[in-house]
């Protein structure tokens, strides 16, 4: 088994952790904005009646393990930080629909609600599949209307828990060391370190797996000498299986290089102000120039005037903010920014829940600048979306699954 670490801690995690997508508004107001506000003439109608949009930022952890679960965190890449440790999604709905790969996590939102019990702890969860061809596949199955025949290679799943339960203490974390799960998750696959390992390596009975595949790519990056050690070690390690019944799985290192890289994501609410003509044209200072040649580069595929005044009016209002990877928002009225007009869903083409048949509604949407801070190349294959919306049960309904899968709804940038 690979080596438990106690990581020491020297100061405080930030509580901000645990409110970083709290919807309940306890948000700050934003004095130093405010002292910078002009009267912006163009920018009137807009605001009067919006609430702000809570944005999500990307951040290098502050601290090696302040991305635990017990911790409540939103964040990108890596591995989940799943809210329920045990009842993880199982079967296929853990592989990509197509290519039957297991699918990558993406990020996750730690959203609770307040006005109800069941939802005290709130996370949704975004897997997707890397693969290019696999997304432009997904463009054509999400216009179909029957979600339970559905293929998608985007997967969301909704979590929730109450105050008292089985995994968390009813109290706040304190954030020092002393924080700690009331009980260990379940083994997780060796290599990818997301899903559940639920098989296991016959020859060491050690290393755990959620697909044949991943015990393949595990053997060939180093399991078949480590299998040995490992059988080896095996009968002298056995009383650390009985260190008081709690063991951080989540801790253990995951073989996959593939993962995205992880990140914290940190929320603030979007700028009131349009960002000022000067300003927003030298936007690309804050984005790399990569970046802005990407987003260009997007820009001439459009044919339609249609979807070129749609890109415009998205690009200056993400030029508020042009390092935002999330756009967040509590109130069940708020609609999606869309990039482009065409290939927007219809209030029918959004399935309703599969739990309770109630109304879907938009919660939040991910950027294509989170491509840019995983690395993905700017290929012709590479992974490309223009943005991915995510429609929860308006209820957040309880079922008798831990995982509740909700629906994504993915713009591509050039025609497929
Ligand atoms: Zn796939
Ligand atoms: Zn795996
Ligand atoms: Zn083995
Ligand atoms: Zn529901």
């Amino acid at each position: 088994m690979p080596e438990i670490m106690e990581i020491e801690e020297k100061e405080a995690i930030s509580i901000n952790n645990l409110n970083s997508l709290h919807i309940s508004s306890i948000e700050d107001d934003d004095d130093d904005e405010e002292e910078a506000v002009e009267i912006d003439e163009d920018g009137e109608e807009e605001e009067d009646d919006e609430e702000p949009v809570i944005l999500g930022f990307v951040k290098k952890p502050k601290y090696p393990n302040s991305l635990l679960r017990h911790l409540f965190p939103s964040k990108a890449g890596g591995v989940p930080a799943w809210l329920d440790p045990i009842d993880l999604p199982s079967g296929k709905s853990r592989l990509c629909g197509f290519c039957e790969e297991p699918l990558q996590f993406l990020l996750q939102a730690y959203a609770p609600l307040s006005n109800k019990e069941s939802t005290f702890h709130r996370t949704l969860f975004v897997f997707m599949c890397s693969s290019m061809a696999c997304l432009l596949r997904d463009q054509h199955e999400q216009w179909k209307r029957h979600p339970a025949k559905q293929s998608r290679s985007v997967k969301v799943f909704r979590c929730q828990l109450r105050r008292s339960n089985l995994f968390y203490s009813s109290d706040p974390p304190k954030c020092d060391d002393t924080d700690k799960p009331l009980c260990a998750g379940a083994a997780l696959c060796h290599w990818c370190g997301t899903w559940k390992g639920d098989k296991i390596c016959s020859s060491c009975k050690s290393a755990r797996y959620c697909s044949a595949k991943h015990q393949v790519m595990d053997w060939r990056s180093g399991h078949k000498l480590d299998c040995q050690r490992m059988s080896i070690s095996l009968q002298t390690s056995e009383s650390m299986h009985s260190n008081g019944g709690i063991t951080l799985e989540e801790i253990t290192k995951v073989g996959s290089t593939a993962l995205w890289p992880e990140f914290e994501i940190e929320s603030d609410n979007e700028c009131e102000i349009e960002a000022e003509a000067s300003e927003h044209k030298d936007s690309s200072s804050l984005v790399s120039k990569d970046e802005m040649d990407g987003i260009n580069s997007v820009m001439k595929t459009f044919e339609g005037d249609d979807d070129k005044k749609s890109w415009a009016s998205f690009q200056e209002r993400i030029a508020r903010d042009p390092e935002q990877v999330l756009r967040y928002s509590s109130n069940v009225k708020a609609k999606p920014l869309w990039p482009m007009s065409s290939g927007r869903p219809s209030n029918a083409d959004i399935p309703k829940c599969n739990y309770c048949d109630g109304p879907r509604c938009y919660e939040f949407q991910i950027l294509p600048q989170l491509l840019y801070y995983f690395g993905v190349k700017n290929d012709v294959d590479s992974l490309d979306w223009a943005t991915i919306v995510v429609y929860t049960c308006a209820n957040s309904c309880e079922a008798n699954i831990s995982y509740k899968e909700e629906f994504a709804w993915v713009q591509i940038p050039s025609s497929a």
